[in-house]
């Protein structure tokens, strides 16, 4: 396998003791032309020297409310001596996406998995505990299940196991191009869900949040979102062909600096 990116993201990249030697895992490994950091701006004092040179994009996301400290002339400055190129995007909404109770509609289950361009479009891969999943949210649902007092009672997607067999990639393409919905994706709208305005939750939000009592699905649907999809996916498909770098979506048009 051989991508013309690879995205170091978290959570917090910067958070993790030993970055470093992760870049230089993914640099020796060959995988991607090249290599993009994203972080939300809050830790400076961890963009060392020694992580710039083992990458050659750095993408920050700006949250309204988080303070982010960062001297943007003098990471220009170091950019610039480290080759690499800098985006900012200012993010402002999110998609609505976990649901606190799960769409009873069926066809409405598989509206929101086939028009899911996380499962489909994004390539948002996720290895976790020994299996594949083809999206972020299928081996992560679990826990909020479970504190909603659900999650005995739902079925889960045990992935790909990667160990251990020896039909791992007709498993994996199987998988991938299953029309089939996960069972997750009933507590979750995917892709076209409404825009919600960033906010940071504190312990005591995250716990409201969790039982706040949410409009029915339909009503939390964009119906923007939902008619963009096609076009989406034929656009996705146009630039799968083409290999065009759209950079406009960070917001800054930059070619990144040759390293
Ligand atoms: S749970 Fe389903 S709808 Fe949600 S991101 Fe995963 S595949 Fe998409």
């Amino acid at each position: 396998m051989h991508s013309d990116e690879i995205r170091v993201t978290g959570g917090e990249p910067l958070l993790h003791e030993r970055l470093e030697a992760v870049l230089d895992v993914i640099r020796g490994s060959g995988v991607a032309e090249t290599v993009t950091l994203i972080t939300n701006g809050t830790l400076p004092e961890r963009l060392t020297p020694g992580v710039l040179e083992r990458i050659d994009r750095l993408w920050i996301d700006v949250y309204p409310g988080v303070p982010h400290h960062w001297d943007w002339a003098s990471l220009r400055r170091l950019s610039a001596r480290h080759g690499v190129a800098v985006w900012r995007r200012n993010v402002r909404n999110f998609r609505l996406t976990i649901l606190n109770s799960p769409i009873q509609d069926r066809s409405l289950v598989q509206t929101v998995y086939t028009t899911c361009r996380s499962a489909h479009a994004w390539s948002c891969i996720q290895i976790h505990e020994g299996a594949v999943f083809k999206c972020a949210v299928a081996p992560y649902l679990a826990p909020r299940l479970r504190r909603l007092g659900l999650v005995e009672r739902q079925e889960r997607d045990r992935g790909v196991t990667i160990r251990g067999t020896n039909t791992l990639a007709r498993d994996l393409a199987e998988y991938l191009a299953s029309p089939t919905p996960l069972p997750e994706c009933r507590f979750c709208l995917g892709t076209i869900g409404r825009l919600v305005t960033h906010r940071q939750l504190d312990d005591e939000g995250r716990a409201r949040e969790l039982h706040d009592r949410q409009p029915s699905p339909e009503r939390l649907i964009s119906a923007g979102a939902l008619l963009a999809q096609p076009f989406l996916a034929l656009i996705g498909r146009w630039r799968a062909t083409h290999r065009l770098k759209w950079r406009l979506r960070y917001g800054l048009l930059q070619r990144p600096a040759p390293r």
